[in-house]
């Protein structure tokens, strides 16, 4: 897997959702599908007016989630900027002519006068496969991303006990000096935390 595929999975899934955050920091989300793709990253279609537009230009975080029909999850953590405006009728143009059904709704030139296109150049994104066994999950990036840690590790307060490994639904962690998580089998699911006597195992992120 790599970020090329994530996003070439993304396109096939058609219809993400975007979350962002409003002026009061609730969490808001929505279904886009007017999205077009290249190789360097992600450009999608909403109307100025929209609250959507407003949280984008006032905070610009966004997280974009798929789900395949193999149980594969796929999230991009990214800011998004307007596109150039030198480019915006060109994209505007390139998103219509993959999603016809938008000329219903923006018909003629309402488009332009509506419309704004937003880009993602930089994004750090997450595979998350429940349907291999064991799970898989991984990280890249497009662009400038940043790759975060989150999940479980275990320090060197380990006594080698082994009761994390005896209660890991995964079964990824392996005996060693301290015991090791496999991380991209890791289900998140934090039973290697509760069962330490030791209190070895961090969560982290
Ligand atoms: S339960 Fe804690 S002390 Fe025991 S092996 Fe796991 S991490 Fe080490
Ligand atoms: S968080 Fe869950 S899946 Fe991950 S190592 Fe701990 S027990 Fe295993």
């Amino acid at each position: 897997m790599d970020a090329q595929t994530c996003l070439k999975k993304l396109e096939y899934v058609g219809v993400l959702a975007f979350a962002t955050v409003d002026e009061n920091g609730a969490p808001q989300i929505r279904n886009i599908s007017a999205i077009h793709y290249e190789t360097d990253g992600m450009y999608f279609f909403t109307a100025k007016g929209k609250a959507f537009c407003r949280e984008l230009m006032t905070d610009g975080r966004v997280q974009v989630l798929g789900y395949t029909k193999y149980k594969e999850m796929i999230r991009l953590s990214a800011k998004a900027a307007p596109a150039p405006e030198a480019e915006q009728k060109k994209l505007i143009d390139t998103i219509f002519g993959e999603q016809p059904y938008l000329a219903n709704v923006y018909p003629g030139g309402t488009r332009y006068l509506a419309g704004i296109v937003f880009e993602i150049k930089d994004a750090e994104i997450e595979y998350f496969n429940l349907g291999v066994s064991p799970i898989f999950r991984e990280k890249y990036v497009i662009g400038n991303g940043r790759i975060t840690f989150k999940g479980y590790a275990i320090t060197d307060a380990c006594i080698g006990c082994g009761k994390c490994a005896e209660c890991c639904p995964q079964r990824c962690i392996t005996p060693g000096d301290p015991y090791q998580i496999q991380q991209e089998h890791c289900l998140h699911c934090g039973n290697c935390y509760e069962a330490c006597p030791m209190r070895a195992v961090e969560k982290r992120g």
